[in-house]
């Protein structure tokens, strides 16, 4: 198999890259670095199959050679990111899916689109399931992100049916792990930053708003078994034990030891009051469910901030 990820050098495109090297495959990681790191793929570097490319997909992608599968991750993924950067996760979310789809059409390869929960917006269906349509504001500042992909889910179901491309969707659910970057600002990577330099963990609201938060490791098996799978989609992939955001502070305060409190501060507009994936399409059709407890999860992931610099902004 040679495969191409977009988005290779961001958190989950790395932890990728790297399962697929250690299943046989050959990858080629292509990335922009807007928002991810050579740095993450660094280890990957001495391995004869994989190969990493500066190349910004909203341009012209061209690959020589054959190619199986494309796994189209590359977006700004974390509100500060999009907020940044909305025009840029506009085109990467439209143009760059555009290109992606064209160079598995021209390959013959299958294609999986890296969605995402925020297809859901603030949603009036809990938990959420795959027919479920959504409750987005287009206007918004997250509209940016939830639009892009939305719009990135119609191109690869009219590329699948109107050009016969053997693509699909996954939505992804809140994923956390090693290689977050700890200003990124989504909730587990800030609340660890917070708790290691004993600085109060700033939970939005009164914390009574609900996450679900999937380990990387079991992302990546989900993720994995859907692009072998050839299904369509859309098809969830998350974690569906749900928590409060005051029980991820608390829990991430016992995780590092840690004596800093709890500060309340205002919540970001549009932010989703729930969250939690149904994910019996992914167990019936992948045979998938995550595995590693939060716990668990959690540990190695303050274990890996402890090796991190904190400091910088
Ligand atoms: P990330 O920011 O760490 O990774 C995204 C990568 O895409 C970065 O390396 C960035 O440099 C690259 N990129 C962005 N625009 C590009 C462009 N125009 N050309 C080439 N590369 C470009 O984010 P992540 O958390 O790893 O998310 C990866 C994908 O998974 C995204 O598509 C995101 O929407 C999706 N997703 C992630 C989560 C999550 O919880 N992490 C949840 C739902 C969906």
């Amino acid at each position: 198999m040679r495969v191409v990820v977009t988005g290779g050098a961001g958190f989950l495109g790395s932890h990728l890259c790297q399962r697929l090297l250690e299943n046989g495959s050959e990858v080629l990681c292509l990335d922009n670095f807007v928002t991810g790191s050579a740095d993450n793929v660094a280890h990957l570097m001495a391995h004869p199959g994989f190969r990493l490319v500066h190349c910004d997909v909203t341009n012209f992608v061209h690959v020589p050679g054959k190619v199986d599968l494309v796994l189209h991750f590359a977006s700004p993924a974390s509100p500060v990111d999009y907020l940044k950067l909305p025009i840029d996760t506009l085109k990467v979310g439209a143009v760059g899916t555009w290109h992606a789809l064209g160079l598995a059409k021209e390959k013959g390869a299958r294609l999986v689109l890296a969605s995402t929960s925020e297809v859901y917006g603030d949603p009036q269906v809990h938990p959420q399931p795959e027919d479920y349509w959504g409750h987005v504001n287009p206007i918004g500042p997250r509209g940016v992100y939830d639009e892009g992909k939305r719009y990135g889910e119609a191109l690869v179901t009219a590329y699948r049916t109107s050009e016969g491309v053997d693509a699909g969707i996954v939505r992804i659910f809140n994923t956390y792990g090693p290689r977050m970057r700890p200003y990124d600002g989504r909730a587990i990577p800030t609340f660890i930053r917070q708790a290691l330099l004993n600085q109060p963990l700033t939970v939005a609201g009164d914390g009574s708003q609900t996450r679900s938060v999937c380990y990387v490791d079991d992302l990546v098996t989900g993720v994995v078994a859907f692009a072998e799978s050839g299904h369509p989609g859309p098809v969830n992939i998350g974690n569906p034990q749900e928590m409060s955001v005051l029980r991820i502070a608390e829990d991430v305060l016992a995780a590092t030891r840690s004596d800093s409190e709890i500060k309340l501060v205002d919540l970001p507009t549009d932010d989703p009051k729930v969250r939690r994936p149904d994910t019996t399409l992914a167990r019936r059709l992948l045979g998938w469910e995550p595995v590693v407890p939060w716990e668990q999860g959690l540990a190695h992931t303050v274990e890996w901030f402890r090796g991190v610099e904190l400091e910088a902004g």
